[in-house]
């Protein structure tokens, strides 16, 4: 099927990022589309349960409740919003760009910005797995989130991998709320002081260990529970053919003043692209940055043919 309409813009990825520039290009008197893979507007905002007291216009509110005002202010601004529909490719045309979907849509826009974000890396090798929060073990946990605090923690014996803020503050929480016993297994220790100083340090496990995560086992003792934080990976395999720079982690360089990548008429912004101190308000600005980049470039063409 081909959707007959060339977009402005097609914006891959609803989180803070992606909804941030639909809107502004909308309000601008641009057509963007906003692509999301999800059912739901949101993003990473979805799955933060806490409320939220770094963003200083919302205190206070949940990120599900930062995600609901996302999807309010793209209503009001009409921004049409394909819910539900993986981005498969994104390819070159002489008009712009082609943007396959996973269900066989082929939308045309004159830019693209990918919004894509990260997701937490799991136990999988296998660089093509979708991701973890859907995880393939019972009883292993990938990632911070609504999970965490969904899981009923009392008895437990818990197994923590990762070193970073994420596997300290987390082991923290399992322990908070009633597990029996939390060891950490880390490569390294990253994590902030005030989290490392409030565990035992019988606790941690310093050094490589081996998981066998079919039977929740690390280095060869059993937990009830793994829960695993080795980070985060950007969400790009889909955008292969544009052969982006990327940096060593794999994250999409851009242009600090426009957010535009190495494809010209490509931009990437919020997590995807890991421009600043990756967390809403900063996705939401890098989403500026490519509107405001977007619409210099299409009336500078306009009145270059005028
Ligand atoms: C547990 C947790 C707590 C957090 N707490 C805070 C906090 O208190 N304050 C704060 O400011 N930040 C917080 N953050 C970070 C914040 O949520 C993220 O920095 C921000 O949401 C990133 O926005 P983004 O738009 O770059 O990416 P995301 O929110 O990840 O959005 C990317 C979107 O792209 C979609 N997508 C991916 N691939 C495709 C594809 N191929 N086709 C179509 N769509 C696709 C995804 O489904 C997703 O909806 C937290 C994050 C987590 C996980």
């Amino acid at each position: 099927m081909h959707d007959e309409i060339r977009y402005d813009a097609i914006i891959i990825g609803a989180g803070a990022a992606g909804a941030s520039c639909a809107l502004w290009l909308a309000r601008l008197g641009f057509s963007p589309l906003l692509v999301e893979a999800g059912t739901q507007i949101g993003g990473l905002c979805l799955v933060h349960p806490f409320p939220d007291d770094w963003n200083v216009s919302l205190p206070g509110h949940t990120g599900p409740q930062v995600a609901h005002n996302f999807a309010v202010s793209l209503d009001r601004a009409k921004v049409p919003v394909l819910l539900s529909t993986p981005v498969e490719s994104v390819q070159k045309d002489p008009d712009g760009f082609v943007v396959m979907t996973a269900g066989g849509q082929k939308l045309s826009g004159r830019y693209v910005v990918l919004a894509t974000g990260t997701r937490a890396r799991g136990l999988d090798a296998n660089p093509n797995s979708s991701g973890s929060r859907e995880a393939p073990y019972p009883g292993v946990l990938v990632g911070p989130g609504d999970h965490v605090v969904a899981q009923d923690f009392k008895g437990l014996e818990v197994a923590v991998l990762g070193g970073g803020d994420n596997g300290f503050e987390n082991a923290l929480y399992a322990l908070d709320h009633g597990a029996k016993a939390v060891t950490i297994y880390a490569r390294t220790v990253r994590a902030q002081r005030q989290f490392v100083n409030r565990m035992p340090a019988e606790h941690i496990v310093l050094g490589d260990y081996e998981v066998d995560p079919q039977a929740r086992r690390v280095n060869g003792r059993a937990y009830d529970l793994l829960m695993v934080f080795h980070g985060w990976e950007p969400c790009v395999n889909f955008a292969t053919d544009l052969a982006l720079q990327r940096s060593e982690r794999g994250y999409i360089q851009t242009d600090i003043s426009t957010a535009e990548t190495s494809c010209e008429g490509v931009y990437a912004v919020g997590e995807v692209a890991q421009r600043f101190h990756p967390c809403v308000v900063t996705a939401m600005a890098d989403g500026v940055t490519a509107a405001k980049a977007i619409q210099a470039r299409i009336e500078a063409g306009q009145s270059s043919v005028a």
